[in-house]
């Protein structure tokens, strides 16, 4: 049973229920069968899980519509401010458990579903969720819809409507095999298309002048091909509030389905290549995190879905009768990361080329418009794209680019004299090494605000990658700590938790996180204790049933559960973790009868497919997983773990049933981290370096209860400075060496040399991560965890302590520091036409 929300005003009586609104058992029961029959066209005899699930879902879509409709109808008549939310990714999870959490119905439901007969329970997991995002700055936008529309804030997320989402992950051999994921094909219940709303969106071609009305040069795009955008709109509820916001995801359409003149002519194939073509743009998401691909269908994806909002937008101004002047005090517009940066010279075209208005005043508007959040320092990941594909496929915005970079540079001429260095180092055109188009460069010249997402990331953004900006216009820069929703990842992922949190202090904590510091009075308090743990037991149960059943791998749920999941990455560093394991099961192998604390070690993650070293390090975890685990030595002491295919979904269940978090990545390498607050809020304990929001997360539990290890930033530093040699590490350590030499031998891969071959050379050559230098504090560190999780109480104490300190890592409190410090923008408040009136 769930915590519930009472939305005012709502009739929970039975007799004058209203099929679609109503919320009582029995209407919900009957709306439910009424869906099953009219929209899944089954009776309950023919009727599969799936058929189930859906009409669930359009029931509970059915009272979202009258909330949508609302809001949406209240925005237009007071012509509200609004954010533009826009992300080239949004990892949404699955709809029908958060919206019932939301709409406070969650409980009814469960009750409805067992009178017919069905388990809630499972209907949930039949639900396919939209992939529509890599890992962290995709959920991290899903997180920031939830908080705005619970904070009652008016926003549209703008993105893709991706048809296929981020791959899913088998496990063959040991190796990620990738699969596509096909989460269309029974059907979306929770978007309804808007084609009526569609726009078209040019690329290619070539541009010329001509004059208008007033006899002024004006520049006309004269394109190759037009691409229409389709709307796809899901409504995104608050937390008990009416607000529903709306996420507007765009599919690309051939602007006709036939070339008539091709079919005319009897070429029907040629016919249909164009709308072929024109919709592989939102075809499928590129599926690397903290990375990107030069591919221009990628760039054709960005500036698709950003112009596609921004004439969006223009229209909407149109429609609440607003001039366009006016379009920074109507839209406060967010890049989520360098993905949209295009829409800086897309908004400018629009304005100057579009709708007639002259440079200065476009600028203005445009600068006041938009505000720019940096996610990465990794000089893979920050996108640069060739002048040669920039200029074939958007002629018209490289002009505009070039125009602005003019412009902007004579200003850094003015404030810093003709300092050559400068000029080329702050030039939005690269010219180091072939000429490229710097996004971040065009983001920052064309926002009032630029933002990292944690201290430390903002702090080395201004000292290192945008210095020269910083020095330029430190005004602009501001930091704003990333949070995550307690919605998703209390409410809904850990139940027990959440009522027994609710039944010491009340459900206020769930709107305001910073309340459950409240429970810390209960840390050392025995008989909350005890359900403290045994709620972590019952979690840790449901997982090791999890890991059985998907894995075959039968698991202690007394053992310690150490928990390392995100995406594969070096710079994570989940071979330091399986160096961890590996050592652990030469100590028991060297003393059969070592007393140590029982741990099972739990990895997930999906590797970039082109990332060779990533997916390798998958195919380690689970060598060392295949060896340790079979071993009749270790037994319980140790069990390894690959659960395949994380993902917001198998996510759920997996924070709530850790006892210790890994964050073990290269100091000043992780811009935040979202993940880790997950796990703390949860009650899981951190093994964490300084980086990213660790370093925010350690100030807010305590130092005293987090477990710190490894280099520093300054550090990473100076060792480099001074010359890395990670081999001199290996030779000096003779556990670390073991470990390494057993991974060289092949006897993780049954006598395989070649098969780690490339990741060992890589270790002791370059070890770009250094790993080898960090490696004996993480292992004494984890001495340090094991020592501690034997003294019950202390730990526990530690666990409590940990959740009640969490308040500040809300996504409520980054949204509104978003509203206050960058967007200006204030709640609307909305009413049901049924409690305006007061007729019920
Ligand atoms: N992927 C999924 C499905 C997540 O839920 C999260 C959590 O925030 C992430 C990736 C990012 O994890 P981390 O911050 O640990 O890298």
């Amino acid at each position: 049973q769930i915590q519930e929300p009472q939305l005012q005003g709502q009739d929970t009586g039975m007799q004058c229920e209203d099929d679609r609104t109503g919320i009582g058992v029995e209407t919900l029961k009957r709306a439910f069968l009424d869906n099953l029959f009219y929209v899944q066209g089954k009776f309950p005899a023919l009727a599969t899980k799936h058929d189930y699930y859906m009409a669930l879902a359009y029931t509970v879509r059915d009272r979202l519509l009258q909330r949508w409709v609302n809001t949406a109808a209240i925005y237009t008549q007071q012509g509200s401010r609004t954010v533009a939310y826009l992300s080239a990714e949004f990892l949404m999870g699955p709809h029908l458990g958060n919206n019932l959490i939301n709409l406070g119905i969650y409980n009814q439901v469960q009750q409805a579903m067992t009178e017919l007969k069905l388990d809630l329970k499972e209907l949930l997991a039949k639900e396919e969720e939209p992939g529509l995002g890599n890992g962290g700055l995709g959920r991290l936008a899903a997180c920031y819809l939830d908080s705005l529309a619970s904070l009652e804030i008016p926003t549209l997320g703008y993105g893709i409507r991706y048809e296929f989402g981020i791959f899913d992950q088998l496990i063959r051999n040991g190796w990620q095999v990738e699969k596509t994921d096909k989460w269309l094909r029974y059907g979306n219940p929770w978007e309804i298309a808007r084609p009526e709303w569609a726009v078209s969106v040019k690329f290619g071609g070539r541009t010329e002048a001509h004059k208008n009305a007033q006899g002024r040069y004006r520049v006309r795009w004269i394109p190759h091909k037009v691409v229409l955008g389709i709307p796809y709109d899901t409504p995104i509820l608050g937390y008990k509030v009416n607000t529903a916001n709306t996420l507007r995801l765009w599919k690309a359409e051939a602007p006709e389905s036939f070339d008539f003149e091709a079919f005319n002519r009897g070429n029907y194939y040629g016919a249909v290549d164009q709308k072929v073509t024109s919709e592989n743009l939102t075809k499928v998401l590129y599926p690397n995190d903290e990375t990107y691909e030069g591919k221009q269908l990628r760039l054709e994806q960005q500036y698709f879905f950003v112009s596609c909002a921004l004439q969006d937008m223009l229209r909407i101004m149109l429609r609440q009768k607003l001039p366009l002047e006016q379009f920074h005090e109507k839209f406060a517009v967010q890049l989520n990361d360098t993905h949209p940066a295009i829409a800086v010279a897309e908004l400018m075209r629009l304005l100057l080329d579009e709708h007639d208005m002259d440079w200065e005043p476009a600028w203005e508007i445009t600068q006041k418009t938009f505000g720019y959040t940096n996610h990465t320092l990794l000089p893979e990941a920050l996108e640069k794209w060739s002048l040669k594909l920039f200029s074939s496929l958007l002629p018209r915005h490289l002009e505009i680019i070039y125009e602005i970079n003019w412009r902007f540079l004579e200003q850094v001429r003015h404030k810093f004299g003709t300092d050559e260095g400068r000029i080329g180092r702050l030039s939005l055109i690269d010219e180091n090494d072939g000429k490229f188009v710097r996004m971040a460069h065009l983001a920052c010249v064309g926002s009032h605000k630029i933002n990292g997402v944690a201290a430390l990331h903002s702090e080395l953004l201004q000292k290192t990658t945008l210095l020269d900006f910083y020095e330029f216009f430190p005004e602009k820069f501001t930091n704003i700590t990333n949070g995550v929703t307690p919605r998703r990842w209390i409410v809904l992922s850990n139940p027990k938790l959440t009522n027994l949190i609710t039944s010491c202090i009340g459900d206020n904590w769930i709107k305001h996180l910073e309340d459950v510091q409240r429970i810390e009075t209960y840390a050392e308090d025995p008989g909350f204790q005890q359900e403290w743990q045994q709620i972590k037991r019952e979690n840790k149960v449901n997982v090791a049933e999890i890991l059985l059943d998907r894995t075959g791998v039968k698991v202690d749920p007394d053992s310690l559960f150490d928990i390392q999941v995100k995406r594969i990455h070096q710079y994570k560093r989940q071979h330091l973790n399986i160096l961890h394991a590996i050592t652990l099961y030469n100590q028991i192998k060297q003393n059969p009868n070592l007393d140590i604390t029982p741990r099972t070690l739990i990895f997930a993650g999906k590797a970039a497919p082109g990332y060779y070293i990533a997916k390798l390090i998958i195919k380690l975890i689970n060598s060392v997983a295949e060896v340790v685990n079979k071993d009749p030595d270790i037994g319980d002491r140790l069990k390894v773990v690959f659960l395949p295919d994380y993902n917001v979904k198998n996510s759920q269940p997996i924070y709530p049933a850790a006892d210790l978090s890994e964050q073990i990545s290269t100091a000043g390498k992780e811009a935040s981290g979202t993940g880790n607050m997950k796990f703390a809020m949860n009650g899981a304990l951190t093994i964490g370096t300084l980086d990213g929001t660790n370093i925010e997360i350690r100030n807010a539990v305590g130092a005293e209860n987090f477990f710190l290890f490894g280099l520093t930033t300054e550090d990473v530093g100076a060792l480099r400075l001074t010359g890395y040699r990670p081999r001199e590490y290996y030779k000096e350590n003779p556990q670390l060496k073991q470990a390494i030499d057993q991974i060289a031998s092949g006897y993780f891969s049954h006598g395989d040399r070649s098969l780690f071959k490339p990741l060992v050379d890589l270790l002791l050559d370059k070890d770009p991560f250094m790993l080898m230098a960090d490696y004996q504090p993480y292992i004494d560190c984890q001495q340090q965890v094991s020592q501690t999780y034997r003294d019950r109480d202390r730990w526990l104490q530690m666990s409590i302590l940990n959740t009640a300190r969490m308040g500040k890592f809300s996504s409520d409190r980054a949204i509104r520091e978003y509203c206050q410090q960058i967007w200006k923008v204030q709640p609307v408040p909305v009413q049901l036409a049924a409690e305006k009136t007061g007729d019920g």
